[in-house]
């Protein structure tokens, strides 16, 4: 392993094998035994079916079942990445999976996923039986010991009823669902200005993380590009989509004593401590 990819973070290092997953056999063997031997291993959440994980709850050990909820671009995957560090519960994210089939070959892909990257590339959501479906696909992770922290799943009023659905048939329930809230503004401002990596998928910002040379990966040297779905016209229907069809779900969870709004203003370690201060002082 290089020294850069020593210092990759574990999802950066996931995602990098992920994206060479189509024609490397040695890559694909590093994969699994990386995606194994992590402490965050999500091998059952990118593969489904009957992958199996290797994740144990360290002695003393609470795992948290979470929802993490917000509009793009307020630092959900930022704070998902941190909780998960610190706290233990695996980052489950649909867009991480929908990215990664991304990678596959057309003929691996079923029609549903094809349709479903076809939606994505317009910033437009999944329909809600293909996504139920994909999380349907992986119960292992909503019982995982060590707990998991969904990013970006449930969106709507019916996933949420879904997901509430597997839950009970599993006998879990969920700990708390964290909102963050941010002025329309400063998304905007944080999504147009997003850059990432084209071959080790890190995430930069023009103005507030930029790279050390313009335009080019500190980690791995790749080129830096604006995400499909970061485009301007892309980020528009994106909001309106979070709007109408994800905003709801806050008063879905208000209603039933499980929302936790946390503001998602400063740097990644306020909003952090916030998150953490939140959970402490739960009942
Ligand atoms: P994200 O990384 O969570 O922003 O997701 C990227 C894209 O994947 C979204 O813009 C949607 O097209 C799709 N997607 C991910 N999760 C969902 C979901 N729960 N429901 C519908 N579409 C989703």
């Amino acid at each position: 392993m290089s020294g850069a990819e020593k210092n990759r973070p574990e999802s950066v290092l996931l995602r990098t094998e992920l994206n060479d997953l189509s024609g490397n056999p040695r890559k694909l063997l590093n994969c699994a035994a990386k995606m194994t031997a992590t402490k965050h291993d999500r091998n059952a959440w990118f593969k489904g079916g009957t992958a199996k994980c290797e994740v144990t709850l360290a002695p003393g050990a609470r795992a948290y079942r979470m929802v993490l909820l917000g509009a793009p671009g307020v630092g959900k995957g930022t704070q998902a990445e941190l909780i998960s560090e610190r706290l233990g519960p695996c980052q489950l994210s649909t867009g991480d999976v929908f990215r990664a089939a991304k990678t596959l070959d057309a003929s691996e892909r079923t029609p549903a996923l094809n349709a479903a990257l076809d939606f994505m590339k317009q910033g437009k959501l999944v329909p809600d039986e293909t996504v139920i479906g994909i999380v349907r696909e992986r119960p292992s992770c909503l019982r995982c010991p060590g707990g998991f922290l969904l990013d970006g799943f449930p969106r709507t009023v019916q996933q949420a009823e879904a997901l509430a659905g597997m839950l009970k048939d599993l006998g879990m329930k969920l700990d708390a669902v964290l909102s963050y809230d941010l002025p329309i503004d400063q998304i905007v401002s944080r999504l147009s200005g997003r850059r990432t990596c084209g071959g080790c998928k890190a995430v930069y910002h023009v103005t507030t993380k930029p790279p050390r040379v313009a335009d080019m990966c500190d980690l791995c040297g790749g080129k830096l590009v604006v995400r499909e779905d970061d485009r301007p016209e892309a980020i528009r229907v994106r909001m309106e989509a979070y709007e109408k069809s994800t905003a709801p779900l806050a008063d879905y969870y208000r209603q039933r004593g499980l929302l936790m709004s946390i503001a998602a203003e400063g740097s990644p370690e306020d909003i952090y401590k916030r998150t953490a201060a939140a959970l402490a002082a739960r009942p």
